[in-house]
């Protein structure tokens, strides 16, 4: 057994430093990040920010209301081939262009794609590889065939949480790296197993490490409030994915209930027994489920809760003088905090 000492950092142990600048109106600042990906050796001009491919998130309708802003959707892998043939093969480009295809690592998960892929052509640009654990050989050796078969396709893949790793799967073939093991809303893995890393340190670290082999890396989970997504960018993520704070709009899917005379709609994890009912005939008898069901007040339409995200991160770079995003990860200096928010009158939004 061994301690490791170092402290690592989460979301809620810093804040950013302000910093004098010259920057006139936030209005100024530049989100959009251009990237050349080690692999594929394709570009992509965007707002990296992604929605996590959950079947209560990353949904067609959640594509296009991102797409419009030049956002990313990570779609869910439970629509069927003509679904997302469909979805891959329609005109307007700004709905597909930036969409991950999500899938397992499975036999039967490389053949939908094949069949998808026979539809679309080359119109798939991004993968998401996704299984809970990336640090098995199985998952690599996945990852490498992936490579080989399609050489041009810009892989993401993950999830993992140490700079190890994150090289291993980067020169296996990944031209980015998923990164979060527990830090999600609707996540047990720590209480089922655990297992985890502190979601900032895991950025940092994996950043560095990917960033050194021309790589990239997405900061996955965790973060709950704009200023969480600011954080994960000026750690050194490249992308940033969200789950629980893009659930429970108008685009996101999830059963709608009435309950006293509000509307909720329901939001899961992927590896709860509510998702593995749905898809897998239950929870299998050598697992356990490692994710919860809760129920969220309805909040309308995507749009306000996007103009607050950007809005917050556009915020966060005129503080710290940052001109655009891209030079917000340069710009950082984080202060260690015990305390975030006064939360006097209840928690603030
Ligand atoms: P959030 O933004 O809600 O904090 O985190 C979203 C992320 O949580 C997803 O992108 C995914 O990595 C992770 N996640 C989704 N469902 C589950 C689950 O059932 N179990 C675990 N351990 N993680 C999940």
């Amino acid at each position: 057994m061994r301690i490791e000492e170092e402290l690592k950092l989460d979301f809620k142990d810093v804040l950013f430093r302000p910093k004098r600048s010259t920057l006139g109106s936030r209005a100024k600042v530049d989100l959009v990040r251009e990237y050349t990906y080690r692999h594929s050796h394709a570009t992509s001009k965007s707002i990296p920010i992604i929605a996590a491919n959950m079947d209560t998130v990353g949904t067609f309708e959640m594509a296009s209301a991102l797409g419009k802003h030049g956002m990313h959707v990570a779609l869910h892998k439970h629509y069927g081939v003509d679904d997302y043939a469909k979805f891959f093969n329609a005109s307007n480009a700004t709905t597909h262009a930036h969409a991950f295809y999500s899938l397992g690592i499975l036999d039967h998960d490389l053949e939908k794609f094949k069949q998808v892929r026979n539809h679309t052509g080359d119109e798939i640009k991004f993968v998401c590889i996704d299984v809970a654990n990336g640090y098995t050989e199985t998952f690599i050796d996945f990852v490498k065939k992936f490579r080989d078969l399609f050489p041009t396709i810009t892989i993401m893949a993950g999830n993992v949480v140490t700079a190890d790793i994150t090289e291993a799967l980067i020169l296996a073939g990944a031209d980015i790296v998923k990164v979060g093991i527990g830090p999600g809303s609707v996540c047990t893995t720590r209480k089922m197993t655990g297992v985890g890393y502190p979601q900032l340190s895991a950025i940092i670290e994996c950043a560095d490490a990917a960033h050194g082999l021309g790589g990239h890396i997405c900061g996955d989970g965790g973060c709950t409030v704009p200023g969480d997504v600011a954080k994960a960018f000026g750690g050194g993520a490249d992308f940033v994915m969200l789950g629980g704070m893009l659930a429970a709009h108008d685009e996101s899917g999830g059963e709608i209930v009435q309950k006293d005379g509000k509307t909720y709609r329901k939001f899961y994890g992927m590896s709860s027994d509510v998702a593995m009912e749905k898809y897998a005939g239950g929870v299998a008898k050598y697992r356990a489920s490692e994710g919860k069901e809760v129920l969220l007040p309805a909040r309308g339409p995507i749009e306000n809760t996007v103009q607050e995200v950007l809005g917050g991160l556009r915020s966060t770079c005129t503080y710290v003088g940052a001109r655009k995003l891209k030079d917000l990860s340069k710009c950082t200096t984080f202060v260690r905090v015990s305390q975030q928010i006064n939360e006097v009158y209840g928690r603030a939004q």
